[in-house]
């Protein structure tokens, strides 16, 4: 065992300025609690650090933005990638490179110049590694699939400390410095959101017409309560609201004609937006907070297991909390790096409960509860959604 690695990139150890704001990240519930903390801005600095945890056997984590933090550390050695967020695209070849703490804002930033977009998902905050090492359920990915079967290249450092070049996002314990990615041709999407009063009639008219769509389209519903809270916009105020959103390569307006009709449309903003602006279709939030969040994969939608959630999760459920609706298929089914789950589900379904009032604990339970009815088509987790949650949990 060699005790003669050295350090490089900045080192910040508990009361350091700077310690706190470097180890904590978007889940406000929890955060790392290391003894040193290694902010690194090249790959030879997350080089150095791997090595020297490994010689005096420190444990490892690695964090980039924090939006997907499930086990945090006691102790042992944090790198940190978030100074590391250089993005250069190749038109020539369709694709970026991509440094280890970029977010998916960053690489949207430097190809939609060209014309060209990467596989990103609903909120532009989001670390690219981390969301591709979860597969990487895009915006638009019924028509071109998971982000992670887009990955080129992958520049890590193993766990021996050695430099390895993956062809695919590893499995566990490499730390990721780079990634290749394929970027698709992509000037406008076709897309945005509408929002409903949930009723029975929307969840049952949102399901049927999902069951069916072509690949070009791309499309969830988030039931979200609301609280009673006067700074609220009174349509919204207190209610529990669907909003459908969509995301496709092609003019939908014709196909998106029978959503108007499930109820009295309370929000519509629905049409062509430059790819840049895809972040507009979610509206997920930016600012860090407390959440926990499960999610499962289905082979199909049940409709009874549907209409069960607003009792559940409403405004005046003992727990309001968000709940998401994913219609996958089309060119998810043809995903080649990913578990053959996620190839085979129909839709997704998660929920994020925001911790500013139920506990975990409370959080969890109603989380059972609300997949209990799917159970017939669950395929499994959708760990990428199940915020707070290791995969030792299953
Ligand atoms: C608001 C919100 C919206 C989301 N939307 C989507 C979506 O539309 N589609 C989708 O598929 N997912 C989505 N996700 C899930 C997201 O992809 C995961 O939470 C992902 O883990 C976040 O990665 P991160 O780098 O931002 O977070 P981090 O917490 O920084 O990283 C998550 C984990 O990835 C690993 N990791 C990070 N960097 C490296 C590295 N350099 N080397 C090795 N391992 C590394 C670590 O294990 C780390 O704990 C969303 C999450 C949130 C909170």
């Amino acid at each position: 065992m060699s005790t003669t690695s050295t350090l490089i990139g900045t080192m910040l150890r508990p009361g350091d300025p700077g310690f706190d704001a470097e180890r904590r990240g978007f889940q406000a519930a929890r955060a790392h609690r290391p003894d040193l903390v290694v902010a690194a801005a090249t790959a030879a600095d997350v080089q150095a650090a791997v090595h020297h945890a490994r010689d005096r056997g420190f444990a490892l984590a690695v964090q980039s933005s924090g939006h997907g933090l499930a086990a945090p550390l006691e102790g042992g050695m944090l790198i940190s990638t978030r100074r590391m967020r250089e993005v250069t695209v190749d038109p020539a070849t369709r694709c970026a490179r991509v440094e280890a703490g970029a977010r998916w804002a960053d690489v949207v930033a430097a190809a939609s110049p060209h014309g060209l977009a990467p596989l990103s998902g609903s909120s532009p905050g989001v670390g690219v590694v981390g969301y591709l090492l979860g597969g990487g359920f895009g915006l638009l990915g019924r028509t071109f699939g998971f982000a992670a079967d887009r990955v080129r290249r992958v520049e890590g450092v193993a766990p021996s400390g050695e430099a390895v070049t993956l062809d695919r996002p590893p499995a566990g314990g490499t730390v990721v410095t780079a990634v290749e990615i394929e970027l698709v041709e992509l000037a406008g999407i076709w897309g945005g959101s509408l929002a409903v009063e949930v009723t029975p009639a929307v969840l049952d008219g949102w399901a049927a017409w999902s069951a069916d769509l072509p690949e070009q389209v791309t499309t969830g519903i988030s039931l979200v309560p609301f609280a009673d809270d006067p700074t609220l916009p009174p349509p919204f105020r207190g209610r529990h609201i669907a909003m459908i959103t969509l995301a496709a390569t092609v003019d939908a307006a014709e196909l998106v004609r029978p959503l108007r009709e499930l109820g009295p449309v309370i929000h519509e903003h629905l049409g062509w937006l430059p790819a840049a602006e895809s972040h507009a279709i979610h509206h997920d939030p930016t600012e860090p907070e407390p959440y926990a969040g499960d999610a499962r994969l289905l082979r199909t939608l049940d409709r009874d297991a549907l209409r069960a959630i607003p009792a559940l999760t409403g405004p005046s459920a003992p727990v309001p909390s968000v709940v998401e609706v994913r219609r996958l298929g089309g060119a998810y089914g043809r995903g080649r790096t990913v578990p053959a789950s996620a190839r085979e589900a129909g839709y997704l379904v998660r929920t994020v409960t925001v911790l500013d009032g139920p506990d975990e604990t409370a959080a969890r339970a109603l989380h059972e509860d609300l997949f209990r009815p799917f159970a017939a088509d669950d395929l499994g987790r959708a760990w990428t959604f199940c915020y707070g949650l290791s995969r030792t949990t299953d």
